[in-house]
């Protein structure tokens, strides 16, 4: 049994076990909206979990009895003995880790991606009304904390990317003669927001990585090739020399073999 079916077998033993005690503990009010979330965090159908669980119901104290007419299988009863030994507190602790890698492993993926589309409309919004203002932060802003629990990705503020993007007058910082192409709505350049250190790693940060000072303006090319592009070394290098500085004002503090690592 692979892990993942392994954690939902768990999780669904605990909702069988537990029911209404399961469902507040991990932060739902009901039991659909427990079965979607886990499922969706989980990254697996809905049923799952809810057939795993009519199976454990058998055997569990569950008012609901699920399969009472079937026998459980041999798997589900090796699994039961093995999780009823476990108290209530060992495994709320335990699914909620389960829950809480997931999540970061979303993150993770999710924010591997070029800036997403809607943060770049958003910046685009920005720009096209004009209200970008050249910024550089001279003290370090402190990071923002992540509101939801099922916020995924770090509140990024599209203000400050624009003017992070008229900080560099609409040029590509990798080259400035990089060719790009004019904005039919305002006749500026077209360049793309991109955090130098990835916001992923504002945990490993006490200080704000959406501040201008670590925003580079770059060509829709150069801005694919730095998250998709074999061998960005050079790239970067030339991004980290001409903004090491700045982030060192802004508090962030970080080597070039650092940032280089956190882009392998
Ligand atoms: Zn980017
Ligand atoms: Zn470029």
């Amino acid at each position: 049994m692979d892990k993942i079916n392994r954690e939902l077998s768990l999780i669904a033993y605990y909702l069988s076990e537990y029911n209404e005690s399961a469902i507040s503990a991990l932060g739902y009010r009901t039991c659909s909206e427990a079965m979607r979330g886990i499922s969706v965090r989980l990254g697996k159908p809905n049923n799952y979990l809810k057939l795993r669980r009519d199976e454990f119901d058998v055997l569990t104290n569950s008012s609901r009895r699920g399969w009472a007419n079937r026998p459980p299988t041999k798997e589900v009863v090796v699994l039961f003995d093995e999780f009823s030994l476990k108290s209530f507190e060992e495994l709320t602790a335990h699914i909620r880790s389960i829950l809480q890698n997931a999540d970061e492993a979303y993150k993770n993926k999710v924010a591997d991606a070029v800036e997403d589309k809607e943060y770049i409309e958003a910046v685009n919004k920005v720009t096209e009304s004009d209200s970008g203002t050249k910024v550089l932060r001279d003290k370090p802003v402190a990071a923002k904390k992540v509101q939801s629990r099922t916020a995924h990705v770090y509140a990024r503020d599209p203000v400050v990317a624009a003017n992070a993007l008229c900080n560099a007058d609409y040029k590509c910082e990798v080259c400035a003669e990089h060719e790009t192409f004019i904005r039919k709505s305002n006749g500026k350049p077209y360049t793309e927001p991109h955090h130098l250190v990835p916001v992923r790693y504002q945990s490993l940060f006490d200080v704000s990585l959406d501040v201008e000072n670590n925003i580079v303006s770059l060509c829709s090319n150069c801005h694919n090739r730095i998250h998709y592009g074999a061998d960005v070394s050079e790239l970067l290098h030339k991004l980290y020399d001409n903004r090491k500085d700045v982030l060192k004002k802004a508090g962030i503090e970080i080597s070039f073999s650092e940032l280089e690592q956190l882009y392998k």
